[in-house]
């Protein structure tokens, strides 16, 4: 009786185990050990991976950004002044990702993704990985088509590719953003999305951009992602590449789209506060060891695609800022190695009036040549040298002595030439109209009027009929310009020299 009860028990228990299913709880949480200024250190997710999320108390969210082999090191992306020792933190096993798409023209975004313009919720936005790689050596190919900037001297002199990495640097109040907004407005019809990245920067200087940009029509394709002054350093950090991010998934699209980093100064010293807090190794300046590649895996997603990879390309404009001119500093250096170039403002020319305020002789443009058009090139092929040659003997001349009448001649001819280049901010010029005015520098129309100071009348004037021509677009820049073209050209230069006389003359 006994026995038959237990073999009863044996087969229940049997049964049991047969029809005994295992699940697995994928939920791992651990625990705040210390919050050192939202940097956390966190025992008990030693799973976690890098760039993955973590809700810390139920409503918080952290990021990790290092692996130790007891403890995680995650920065927090919201405030972190509650966030005490013994606090729940839950791993999400989701990396950081941002929403894209075409509905985020015309939008201003924080680095979470989320408007920060008053306007409408994002809906239905497709979610994009910020840290991915950049697209290989065979899905690119060469930089070929111009992307102008509407600024005459960057134009003939740095020409900017679609596709190329164009760094800005100079002091603090040289006219960095100016340029690059400027290249953004000059992007209206040009098929050419564009992002504004602004980090550390204050909210009223952002304020000023976007009003910028929605005065001149430039905010519908364009895309603001904002990280402010006050913003968590984690938040600064990320801001770029939340930029790169929804451009990628553009370029993917074939489209060409234009990036301003505005700068990655505050984005290298953002990236320095939160690493000696999480005790990476400091190096020069303090700086970890890594910078170099955080830029550098940022700028190497830009570039352009080949046709089979639907011959999309990004342009970035990374904006960095020097003290006292110093471009042999740390940051400075690195970016400067990193990009394909660079244009150079310098606080000398800004404040004797030379605005735009490039130094022509330490700027240059790697790759921008390539995708100049013919008749913009070869009417810019001899400003560069007459540039240097002027700017020789203007050293020369300060000394005093007597000039002889070759050096009066270089020293006429330059100081005119820089008149021409100097322009005002938000009003760029068509490539027509920078074709003109090239002409009118390589064939010394300029040297008509007498005095340095008449030239911008002058050339108001000029511009003025030109427009009046038709001429503006009916060159074709494919090719050196024409013996028709150029004499075309020539008699609205006469046109004009003799309205400015006339109105000098009353
Ligand atoms: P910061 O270092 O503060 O970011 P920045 O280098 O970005 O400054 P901007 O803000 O672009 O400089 O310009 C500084 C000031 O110079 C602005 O008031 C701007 O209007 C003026 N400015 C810039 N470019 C020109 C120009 N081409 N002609 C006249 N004024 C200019
Ligand atoms: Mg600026």
């Amino acid at each position: 009786m006994s026995e038959l009860k237990l073999d009863l028990h044996t087969d229940a228990i049997r049964k049991l185990i047969r029809n005994y299913q295992t699940t697995t709880v994928t939920v791992e949480t651990g625990v705040v050990i210390t919050n050192s200024d939202g940097i956390l250190s966190i025992s008990g997710i030693s799973d976690a991976k890098l760039n993955e999320i973590l809700i810390v108390k139920e409503n918080l969210y952290a990021l990790v950004l290092s692996l130790g082999s007891d403890l995680v090191g995650a920065v927090m992306l919201s405030e972190y002044q509650n966030v005490f020792e013994g606090d729940e933190v839950k791993r999400t096993g989701r990396t950081f990702s941002v929403p894209t798409g075409s509905q985020l023209l015309g939008r201003v975004i924080n680095v979470v993704g989320a408007p920060i313009d008053g306007g409408a919720e994002l809906s239905n936005a497709q979610f994009e990985q910020v840290e991915r790689q950049a697209p290989g050596v065979m899905a690119r190919q060469s930089v070929t088509e111009p992307l102008y900037t509407g600024i005459l001297t960057i134009d003939s002199l740095i020409p900017i590719g679609r596709g190329q990495r164009e760094l800005i640097i100079g002091d603090r109040q040289t006219g960095k953003t100016t340029i690059a907004i400027d290249a953004i407005i000059n992007q209206k019809d040009q098929n050419c999305n564009c992002i504004y990245v602004s980090i550390g920067q204050k909210n009223s200087t952002l304020f000023q951009v976007i009003q910028k940009l929605k005065e001149k029509d430039a905010l519908s394709y364009t895309t603001i992602v904002s990280a402010s002054a006050s913003d968590l350093p984690s938040l600064k950090y990320l801001a770029p590449f939340v930029g790169i991010t929804i451009a990628e998934q553009w370029m993917k699209e074939g489209k060409d789209v234009l990036i301003v980093y505005d700068d990655l100064t505050q984005h290298a010293i953002a990236y320095r506060t939160m690493s000696l807090l999480l005790n990476f190794p400091p190096g020069r300046e303090a700086y970890p060891g890594d910078v170099f590649y955080l830029h550098s895996r940022l700028l190497e997603r830009s570039g352009r695609l080949n046709k089979q990879h639907g011959g999309g390309s990004i342009t970035a404009l990374p904006i960095i800022q020097t003290q006292a001119d110093d471009i042999s500093a740390y940051i400075p250096t690195n970016v400067i190695s990193i990009t394909d170039g660079q244009i150079f403002l310098k606080s000398l020319l800004f404040n004797s009036g030379h605005r735009p305020a490039i130094d022509v002789g330490l700027s240059v443009s790697r790759v921008g040549g390539s995708a100049q058009k013919a008749a913009i090139k070869h009417m810019s092929s001899t400003l560069k040298l007459e540039l240097a040659q002027y700017f020789e003997v203007l050293e020369f001349s300060k000394f005093g002595s007597e000039l002889n009448e070759q050096t009066k001649t270089t020293l006429n001819l330059g100081s005119k030439i820089q008149k021409c280049l100097v322009q005002s901010p938000n009003s760029p010029r068509s490539p027509g109209q920078e074709l003109f005015l090239l002409f009118m520098i390589k064939e010394k129309h300029i040297l008509r009027v007498e005095d340095t100071e008449d030239v911008p009348a002058f050339l108001d004037i000029a511009l003025r009929k030109f427009k009046e021509s038709g001429l503006e677009y009916n060159i074709d820049l494919n090719v050196p310009t024409s013996l028709e073209h150029r004499e075309l050209m020539k008699q609205v230069v006469t046109d004009a020299y003799a309205e400015f006389m006339i109105s000098k003359s009353r």
